[in-house]
């Protein structure tokens, strides 16, 4: 039974090209699975696809026929047989079994498609047993790995920086408070101060790291903890940046394009579309986005914070992100430079995702100078000492510098067109649920 693990093989080698006719061993989980006159129809899944077991009566014997036959689905068995071509099988193949034998026959699975969300939610830890969540997350992972791939080709240097905190990065308010030890402490809102520290000795730097964010708007696209993207680039400027992440964009969405077709548009997203998207990305300034928005109907003015239905307004008709940039210095974030031509705005940029999706990144050049920024502290009634340890950093070097923080999960929900960012993370948080 405990056969070694080298002497199994995958529905990926029943399914290679010139496997017709070869024997095998699988082992894996029913996905669903009927009997008829004196054949058992099995749906065996495992870690690289799902195939049809087909088990005779006859050659499996009486006994092992019958205990298969109780087998519910997500129950585990391990099967020997021969693979046959079968037209009829979407995949044009099966496994007739010479042999099967149940690992764990398991209790009726809980999980059908008419249960109600909240339910489903419950049962989350099985629920993500379905083929859109392995799909979501094979692509989520391979996401994760050209983005480390196309950081490491340009010389962007991995940095692991602390998640607990006692400087809330983005501002108190969405900050998740932990008691340390009896002193206030913080879950990481973002990276960037450390980022921003690392990037004095090594120039360009990188982290992805979970961003919990005490978000109360509950929105399709918000979470309260989500996967970040960081990126701080020593001697850059906004423009570069924008550059940089065009870049980054389309090498990476290209990559996923050819690499994972099927699993694409199966999920909804034809991989041409992702091929269409070329640098550069279309660029509108944030005073362009309001006069835009004021003529369909939107009652904005210079300072109007851009939300989901705005955003949403913006980028419907597109098919390619598109920039923002130059936004009002009150609506972002103390450490954004300001524009030199302009006072009134600060050197940022979002990119915002196609077809309404709305904010994926959002990026600036940062303010190098100290006074400057003990000002923009002070105007925000921020506790200064407090950042005394980043102010440092413009004492010793000051430097220009830019970066951008990427939600993974909000670039998973746009290329898959989920409806809620929920189902691009297999255990979501929100504010009414962290559990399981
Ligand atoms: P939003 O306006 O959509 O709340 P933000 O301006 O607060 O976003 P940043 O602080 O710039 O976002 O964070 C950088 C990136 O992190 C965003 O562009 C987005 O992709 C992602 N992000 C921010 N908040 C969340 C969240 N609550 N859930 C998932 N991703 C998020
Ligand atoms: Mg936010």
């Amino acid at each position: 039974m405990t056969a070694g693990a080298d002497s199994f093989q995958t529905v990926r080698d029943a399914l290679a090209e010139g496997a017709v006719g070869s024997a095998l061993k699988l082992r894996g989980w029913v996905q669903k699975s009927r009997s008829s006159g004196g054949i058992l129809f099995l749906q065996l899944r495992d870690r690289t696809g799902t195939i049809q077991v087909t088990a005779r009566r006859n050659e499996i014997g009486e006994e092992k026929f019958a205990s298969a036959e109780h087998v519910q689905v997500e129950g585990a068995v391990m099967i020997e047989g021969t693979v046959v071509a079968d037209p009829r099988s979407k995949s044009g193949r099966e496994v007739r079994a010479r042999s099967l034998d149940v690992v764990h026959a398991g209790d009726p699975f809980p999980i059908f498609l008419e249960q109600t969300e909240e339910f489903r939610l419950d049962k989350r830890h099985l629920v993500i047993r379905s083929p859109e969540h392995v799909t979501t997350f094979r692509i989520k992972a391979a996401l994760l790995r050209e983005l480390r791939a196309f950081l490491d080709a340009e010389d962007v240097l991995e940095m692991t920086p602390a998640i607990l905190t006692g400087n809330p990065a983005e501002g108190g308010a969405e900050a998740f408070q932990i008691d340390y030890f009896g002193r206030p402490g913080y879950l990481s809102q973002s990276a960037q101060m450390y980022l921003e520290a690392l990037l004095f000795p090594s120039e360009r730097v990188y982290a992805i790291t979970p961003s919990f964010r005490a978000e109360k708007s509950r929105t399709p696209r918000h979470l309260t903890e989500y996967q970040h993207l960081e990126v701080e680039l020593a001697w850059c400027s906004l423009e570069q940046l924008m550059g940089f992440i065009e870049r980054m964009m389309v090498t990476v969405l290209h990559r996923l394009a050819t690499t994972l077709p099927k699993e694409l548009a199966s999920l909804g997203r034809p991989p041409d579309e992702l091929l269409a998207i070329q640098a550069p990305f279309p660029r509108i300034t944030y005073v362009e986005a309001i006069d835009r928005l004021s003529k369909a109907g939107f009652p904005v003015h210079f300072g109007s914070d851009l939300g989901t239905a705005e955003e949403r307004a913006l980028t419907l008709e597109e098919k390619s992100p598109i920039f923002v940039t130059h936004f009002p210095a009150e609506l972002k974030a103390f450490y954004m430079l300001k524009s030199p031509g302009d006072p009134r705005t600060v050197e940022a940029a979002d990119l915002l995702g196609p077809e309404g999706y709305g904010e994926i990144i959002g990026a600036s050049a940062r303010e190098t100078d100290v006074a400057r920024l003990i000002e923009r502290l002070k105007a925000i009634g921020a506790p200064v000492e407090e950042y005394e340890w980043y102010l440092d950093l413009r004492r010793h070097g000051s430097v220009p510098h830019a970066g951008f923080g990427l939600g993974i999960e909000r670039v998973v929900r746009w290329m898959l067109r989920r409806e809620h960012i929920r189902e691009t993370t297999p255990f979501p948080r929100t504010p009414s649920r962290h559990t399981p």
